[in-house]
């Protein structure tokens, strides 16, 4: 029996619902990303490091809401926090409270912000660094990286079509290429660029890290050109205590946020050096507007804060990243030799299939994949493991989440040696 016929044998109920879905959302769908083929699995119920699907599967769950559910789907101290604010606090207030300067100054103190200001989400972080910093120079043009990520109307050539709100004031240049990005702001130099918006690791372009150098570069040339370096933490803030530029030593000038830092509630924030963020401050002359309904929700910041001073404290931060290394090795040795190999930094890893079979350390932009990428190889690896009960994304990428025990882990690297020794013709 083909992995095909056993995913739709296994699924007839999502089969269903994705006709009834069709008749409403375009392609039964609300997030591109989660389409696949030849129907989407649809979710019933999540509880700690599991999910069960509609028609009663149940699945390791490694997507984790795309770094988002850090927390799993059941942490009791969340839970608790949310039946509490929706006691005794009452939901999205509609005034200031004091909820939002408890978390704003949390989140300061631990990613080393001047300021901050909350937003829905990464996307909407990442949209207000960028006019701060058009204000803050006067210039217009952003330097962005190819396969970079920032949220759906900011996305550079990972997936799907991008669908970019202003295209013309882009300047792209390589994503690790030293040399580019001395290029760029030398092509961009005529009229100035505002900004710089890079990701310490592309997430959604494959969880390639960016090295040292290369981030070192961003810095040094912004510098030079009076633009504002903004990096973006949606993804990698997971990663240290302090965010992923704490261990890299990069001092930027703004930084975004987003994902897991809700506490399982929608969330973004950007935040920074003072004078730039001064742009948003209603006590100086013409500042820029940055409102948004729910930006200051009760939800999410009591949640949130929690979240990070209860339960992802940085010695479960250090220890959870380090799993995640150890992961990444073990299944890395697993596919030593074959097609595949895995990407990453500690809980944040992406299994990719080349034809040509490149290493972790060959894969260093977006397009080094793309080139040579095994569009079947993948989509029969994903598929395997949705069938062997793990939930994984179509592209590859996995993000852990606090409540899966070692023993999930084994038994994934378990699923992934059985897969390469069933299709060692193929790998
Ligand atoms: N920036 C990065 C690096 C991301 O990975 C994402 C989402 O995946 C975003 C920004 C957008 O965040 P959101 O989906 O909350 O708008």
């Amino acid at each position: 029996q083909t992995e095909a016929a056993k995913f739709i044998e296994r699924h007839p109920e999502s089969s269903r619902l994705h006709q009834e879905a069709l008749k409403s959302l375009p392609g039964g769908n609300t997030r591109s990303l989660l389409h696949t083929s030849p129907f989407p699995i649809f979710m019933k119920k999540g509880n700690g490091y599991e999910l069960w699907d509609e028609d009663g599967n149940k699945y390791c769950d490694l997507v984790g809401e795309l770094s988002a559910g850090l927390y799993g789907h059941s942490n009791p101290i969340l839970q608790e926090a949310m039946e509490a604010t929706i006691k005794n606090v009452g939901l999205s207030l509609g005034a200031t409270n004091i909820h939002e300067q408890k978390y704003a100054s949390f989140l300061c103190e631990r990613f080393g912000l001047e300021r901050l200001r909350f937003t829905n989400s990464g996307t909407e972080a990442n949209l207000h660094c960028l006019a701060a910093a058009r204000r803050f120079t006067g210039c217009s043009k952003v330097l962005v990286f190819r396969g970079g990520y920032h949220g759906s109307v900011l996305a550079f050539g990972a997936g799907v079509a991008p669908n970019n709100v202003d295209q013309a004031d882009w300047v792209l240049a390589q994503y690790n290429d030293v040399a580019g990005v001395e290029a760029a702001f030398r092509e961009g130099s005529d009229s100035g660029i505002a900004a710089v918006l890079v990701e310490g690791m592309q997430g959604s372009g494959g969880y390639i890290p960016a090295s040292l150098e290369f981030l070192q570069k961003v810095r040094s040339e912004s510098e030079k050109a009076g633009s504002l370096m903004i990096l973006d933490e949606v993804m990698t803030s997971r990663l240290a205590p302090g965010g992923l530029k704490s261990v890299l030593g990069i001092q930027p000038d703004l930084v975004t946020l987003g994902k897991y830092l809700g506490g399982g509630m929608p969330f973004g924030a950007f935040g920074g050096r003072q004078d730039v963020m001064d742009v948003y401050n209603p006590l100086t002359p013409r500042p820029l507007a940055h409102s948004g309904t729910f930006q200051n929700n009760t939800l999410m910041l009591c949640t949130g804060y929690k979240g990070l001073t209860e339960v992802y404290t940085p010695q479960v931060v250090a220890e959870f990243n380090s799993h995640g290394d150890d992961l990444r090795q073990r299944l890395q040795q697993v596919f030593a030799g074959s097609k595949f190999c895995v990407t990453g930094r500690g809980s944040l890893m992406c299994i990719h299939a080349t034809k040509t079979g490149l290493l972790p350390e060959q894969i260093i932009c977006r397009d080094t994949v793309s080139q040579v990428e095994d569009v079947d190889l993948k989509n029969l690896f994903w598929m395997t493991m949705i069938n062997a009960g793990f939930w994984v994304q179509t592209r590859g990428s996995i993000a852990l989440n606090i409540a899966m025990p070692v023993a999930a882990m084994d038994a994934f690297v378990k699923a992934v040696e059985e897969f390469c020794l069933v299709y060692k013709t193929l790998i």
